[in-house]
């Protein structure tokens, strides 16, 4: 499924975000930028140690939750890994809908600072983070729309889902959304 959003474009698709060619992948960090399973050990493992080594030496304090930080993309297709932590769901009464907006808000952010022309989201705080699907759709798209309204750039925004129930969500809440 694909939007336009004035000369600037919304796609999603299903699939191993690894794969893809584009400029930056996201990677679903935690605060400590750790490593860990689900999207973040499929990035480190197929990017190779070097992501690892230079996030190390450039964030030893890690990245609060919320935010987002660059590092090159070693061994994938993709240049560079940005590095988001979206929140842990605990019952949505602790600012998780702000804080997953501001991981993928700082995320487009670093994207346009770096000429990235097309970034790819996985569904951020979706897995072992707990965050409901449906209502993760809808703020990561209401994110990415109003940051493409404002700023015009990047000129390709894609969210790879994994599955085909992340998928459906996503195009429950684009459709909503457009
Ligand atoms: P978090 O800790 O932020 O919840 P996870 O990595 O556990 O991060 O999950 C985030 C989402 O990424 C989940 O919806 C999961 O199904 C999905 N996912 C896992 N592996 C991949 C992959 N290789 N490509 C795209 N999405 C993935």
């Amino acid at each position: 499924m694909r939007v336009q959003i004035g000369n600037q474009t919304v796609e999603l698709h299903q699939g191993d975000i690894t794969l893809e060619g584009v400029d930056a992948i996201v990677n679903a960090a935690n605060s400590r930028l750790a490593g860990g399973g689900g999207v973040d050990g499929a990035i480190h493992r197929r990017g190779g140690p070097a992501v690892m080594a230079e996030t190390d030496a450039k964030y030893p304090d890690g990245c609060p939750t919320g935010s987002a930080v660059i590092s090159i993309g070693g061994n994938l297709p993709a240049r560079y890994v940005i590095h988001a932590v979206g929140p842990v769901w605990s019952g949505g009464g602790r600012g998780e809908a702000e804080l997953l907006a501001g991981a993928y808000r700082r995320s487009l952010e670093l994207a346009v600072e770096h000429d990235c022309r097309a970034i790819a989201f996985p569904a951020l705080s979706t897995g072992a983070y707990r965050y409901p699907m449906d209502r993760a759709a809808r703020v990561a798209l209401s994110t990415a729309i109003d940051f493409l309204k404002k700023n015009r750039k990047p000129e390709l925004v894609r969210f790879v889902l994994f599955d085909a129930g992340a998928y459906g969500a996503f195009a429950a809440a684009l459709e909503e959304l457009t």
